[in-house]
């Protein structure tokens, strides 16, 4: 099963994994930045378990953000 990993405290807020994927992103309106829904904090990233079926569209969110801070493992 991929493994979404989300750096979150460097998100700049660009909206574009929430645009790419809002099933799994949401913006906070507390600091503006991306939450990975449902995902479990380890420290500084943010981690969640997907299945197979969301792979692709997590990978052309993690391409797409401009900070690089969205990693499928
Ligand atoms: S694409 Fe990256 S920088 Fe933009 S909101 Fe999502 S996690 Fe943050």
């Amino acid at each position: 099963m991929p493994k979404i990993i989300h750096y979150r405290n460097k998100c700049i807020g660009c909206g574009s994994c929430f645009e790419l994927q809002p099933e799994l992103w949401r913006m906070s309106k507390k600091d503006g930045k991306a939450t990975l829904l449902n995902s479990i904090q380890k420290k500084e990233v943010f981690l969640l378990s997907v299945s197979n079926n969301f792979q692709q569209q997590t990978q052309d969110a993690a391409r797409a953000c401009p900070v690089k801070i969205i990693k499928v493992v």
